[in-house]
């Protein structure tokens, strides 16, 4: 029908496929057959008139090619390409290609659009160049980061690995990669997977580990995680002789505070006196509540007189609290450091046995072993 209005004028049988080249137009266009069977081909018939002298036609030469599986596989392609492409915008995270080739260029040859949230760069950003994407890698965690993928390149393991990001908007992010590698026929490295934010899971993860290892009232560290530490300092004092001590307090006449002022004031003086050693402490010592009003301070790297100095300025920072309506708040110290066979019974049996010395002797003042003591004295 085409052809006939092209030329205006009716025409039937072979002559369709030839009336254009008779023009002197040579004809290519995209057929539908039909077969015998029924069956239909899509096929591209190229066909220009043959002249022995000007004017003079002797025939026509035609070329058909069928394009029937080429068309099919366009149009699969061009639909698995939209399924791709939707799919993928559903996902939380994105997924990706990431290529490096042996010279260690990166690339992403394929990013879904999630790539702006999770890094918030876009897919065209990485392309080329993973470059964006790298220098938004956390630096602390560059280097463990490259590890994993040098891990799961040489033994061709699955890329598995957790890492933080710093964005420029949204600040740090918790991002997890799974990612399956292939080696490709260049001898470059291309990986599959799909990259998760996981910030919310860090996060409770965070808290839970928190809430494991600290006292929910005062937010010093409990007994339990002042166990771990301490053996892992007993353990670092026999192989590097590296000293550690400990000051103990024990509140004077606490249940009084209670009793005259209610337990909630007294939950204060706790606090405050937690905040107290963590403000005199050093950054590597560890405030710990490990009895009612029983607190700990774990200083790794300090020997007795260093522990007997801090346990002087707590002990003067503690009377120093205004807690109002509370009386002036006083403590009994303990101070001891660790022998190289000791263990935390012992060496809290020590501390406690001096605090208890405090104690009878009057509170409010700090104990040292008296043979230690002099030893210090006589060092002096
Ligand atoms: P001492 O000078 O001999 O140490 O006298 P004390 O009153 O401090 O000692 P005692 O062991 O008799 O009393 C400790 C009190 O600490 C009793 C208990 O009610 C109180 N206590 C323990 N844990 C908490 C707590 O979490 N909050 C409050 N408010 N009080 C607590
Ligand atoms: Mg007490
Ligand atoms: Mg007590």
């Amino acid at each position: 029908n085409a052809i006939r209005a092209a030329l205006g004028r009716p025409i039937e049988g072979f002559e369709v496929f030839v009336a254009n080249a008779r023009q002197g137009r040579p004809e290519s266009g995209i057929w539908k057959y039909v077969r015998r069977n029924g069956q239909p081909r899509m096929v591209k018939l190229m066909v220009s008139a043959i002249e022995q002298s000007p004017g003079q036609l002797i025939g026509f030469l035609g070329v058909a090619v069928d394009m029937t599986e080429q068309l099919r596989n366009e149009a699969a392609f061009k639909r698995s390409d939209r399924l791709l492409r939707t799919l993928s915008d559903q996902v939380p995270g994105f997924i990706f290609q990431y290529q490096s080739t042996p010279g260690g260029h990166a690339c992403f040859p394929f990013a879904s659009s999630g790539i702006q949230q999770a890094f918030e760069v876009s897919a065209d950003d990485v392309a080329i160049t993973a470059d964006p994407v790298i220098e938004r890698i956390h630096p602390d965690d560059l280097a463990a980061y490259a590890d994993s993928l040098r891990v799961s390149s040489e033994l061709l393991t699955p890329w598995l690995h957790e890492f933080r990001a710093l964005l420029p908007r949204r600040g740090q992010r918790w991002l997890r990669v799974e990612a399956q590698p292939e080696r490709q026929l260049d001898g470059s490295m291309m990986w599959f997977g799909y990259i998760t934010d996981i910030s919310r899971e860090k996060r409770l993860e965070e808290q839970l580990r928190d809430e494991a290892r600290l006292d929910p009232l005062t937010g010093a560290f409990n007994r339990r995680h002042l166990q771990k530490q301490v053996n892992h300092e007993l353990a670092m004092l026999e192989q590097t002789g590296k000293p550690l001590s400990l000051v103990m307090l024990d509140l004077d006449h606490f249940k009084s505070v209670n009793d005259t002022f209610g337990h909630d004031i007294g939950d204060e003086v706790l606090k405050a006196t937690v905040d107290v050693l963590r403000r005199y402490a050093r950054t590597s010592d560890m405030v710990c509540r490990t009895g009612g009003e029983e607190l700990v301070v774990l200083c790794p790297g300090t020997d007795l007189k260093g522990a007997i100095t801090l346990a002087e300025k707590l002990h003067a920072a503690v009377r120093d609290i205004q807690l109002p309506p509370v009386p002036r708040i006083t403590a009994s110290f303990g101070v001891v450091t660790a022998r190289s066979d000791d263990q935390l019974p012992s060496l809290m049996k020590r501390a406690d046995d001096l605090v208890y010395a405090a104690k009878r002797a009057g509170r409010d003042q700090v104990h040292v072993l008296r043979a230690v003591l002099a030893r210090l004295e006589a060092g002096r």
